[in-house]
């Protein structure tokens, strides 16, 4: 499950870095960026987590196997 973020839909209230630090942060430009852009499978379920609760939908998953 490879999560990215589409950047122009982001609007940084950093709900995917309180789900999933693993995975997302927020940084100082007020953008959430993936850090880890191959996490293991024991974090799916956060980052579904992420894609489902982020508001604007901006978190896309390229592999949704
Ligand atoms: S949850 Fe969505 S809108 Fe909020 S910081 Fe993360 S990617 Fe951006």
């Amino acid at each position: 499950m490879k999560p990215k973020i589409n950047a122009e839909e982001c609007i940084g209230d950093g709900i995917c870095e309180e789900i999933c630090p693993e995975v997302f942060e927020l940084r100082d430009d007020g953008l959430a960026y993936v850090i880890d852009e191959d996490p293991p499978e024991n974090l799916n379920d956060k980052i579904e987590e992420s894609v489902e609760e982020c508001p604007t939908s901006a978190i896309i998953i390229e592999d949704a196997e």
